[in-house]
């Protein structure tokens, strides 16, 4: 399934190649979210316009609603969206955890209360992989315990031993036609864990590895210390993919860590709130500074909203709530994300992503909380 092309001979920066039954994804790879069947604001034209290989679904959000009976229906969800190219699907653990009411949890799942309507749920390892198997994604994934970072060491003991006891009760489910199953590596922060947990999943032969537990609330430092406690033990045969990361300096970083995939709502979430970002940082569109700029929101970027409006337009737009402004943010944002990732992948085939690395890195201003998180780490 995943064709390791080249691996950069100063970083770990891997050039490979995903085959899956709706096609065939370059990696490195950014994945647009579709949580509820929808990258918020984009439709599929756009998407593909803008060169996007593979969106993500979600387990949890579209068994909620709309149901599996209507998707079924429909055919599955690339028919119900309208999106032939390839849908990896989150297995509903991180949801579960994060935004339903947990009510207990059981040997072979979780007892919660959905987030919408408060009805009494049960997702566990059996049901997520059936949901899947409806929904027809080209990548599943197996059904995981995330819990906080700052969960107590005995919590992140149990939930790595839940997380590898699930994920063999994953691989025995039915898949849908070509399905590939991706296990996901637990462990927080905790070296000894990531590694025990990384083994465990290796040693049953999922079609990739995903890095769980990241980027839910950690301060940077820490996360790039549980993709290095991870990465060794993973194969070097099978796609890598860090889940819901992140800036483009942070991806650039992962990626020079050995990281071939990732996932992340940030570009569409902070388009709605009128920032955008470029290859030297994210910025508040809705700043005074832009009242008169008539320049591209990124000078160079070849996306619809650049190629169309200007800076002082869309500014007008965001300030009065205009739908048009926040989908043209949405188009730059998500545009930029994949590009970067073009960049990336040209960079490795032509043996000069160290340099591109120490170049993106150095031009790169991080956002204020990210700088203060790495403040507090030196002075440690
Ligand atoms: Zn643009």
């Amino acid at each position: 399934m995943f064709e390791l092309l080249k691996t950069d001979p100063q970083t770990k920066a891997r050039l490979g190649r995903l085959t899956t039954a709706h096609g065939v994804v370059e990696t490195p790879v950014f994945m647009p979210v579709g949580t509820q069947a929808s990258v918020k604001a984009l439709d599929p034209r756009e998407l593909r316009e803008m060169g996007t290989q593979i969106v993500l679904g979600n387990t949890y959000h579209l068994n909620l609603r709309p149901g599996l009976d209507i998707i079924r229906a429909a055919g599955g969800l690339h028919k119900f969206m309208n999106w032939e190219k390839p849908i990896l699907t989150d297995s509903g653990g991180f949801q579960v955890f994060s935004l339903a009411k947990i009510r207990k949890i059981k040997p072979h799942g979780v007892e919660f209360r959905s987030h919408i309507d408060g009805s009494l749920l049960f997702l566990g390892p059996k049901e997520a992989m059936e949901i899947q198997r409806v929904l027809g994604s080209d990548i599943a994934m197996v059904f995981d315990e995330c819990p906080p970072h700052d969960a107590p060491a005995r919590e992140q003991r149990l939930a790595v031993e839940r997380t590898i006891r699930w994920a063999r009760e994953c691989r025995e489910q039915p898949r849908a036609d070509g399905q590939k199953v991706f296990g996901i590596v637990q462990g927080g922060s905790n070296p000894e864990l990531r590694e025990e947990c990384a083994r465990a999943l290796v040693a049953m032969e999922f079609d990739g590895y995903a890095i769980g537990g990241v980027s839910v609330g950690e301060a940077e430092p820490e996360m790039m210390k549980a993709i290095e406690f991870t990465e060794p033990f993973l194969p070097a045969n099978k796609a890598r993919y860090a889940m819901g990361l992140g800036t483009p300096a942070q991806m650039i970083e992962l990626i020079s860590r050995g990281v071939d995939m990732f996932d992340c709502v940030l570009p569409t979430r902070i388009a709605r709130t009128g920032t955008a970002v470029t290859h030297t940082g994210a910025f508040a569109l809705k700043g005074s500074a832009y009242k008169t700029d008539f320049g591209p929101i990124e000078e160079g970027c070849e996306c619809y909203a650049c190629r169309t409006f200007t800076r002082a337009y869309l500014r007008h737009l965001l300030r009065a709530n205009e739908i048009l402004g926040l989908r043209m943010v949405s188009v730059h944002n998500s545009h930029l994300f994949l590009k970067i990732m073009a960049e990336v992948r040209a960079a490795i085939a032509a043996g000069t992503f160290a340099e591109f690395y120490r170049e993106f890195i150095a031009n790169y201003t991080p956002s204020q909380k990210i700088l203060a998180q790495r403040q507090r780490e030196t002075e440690r």
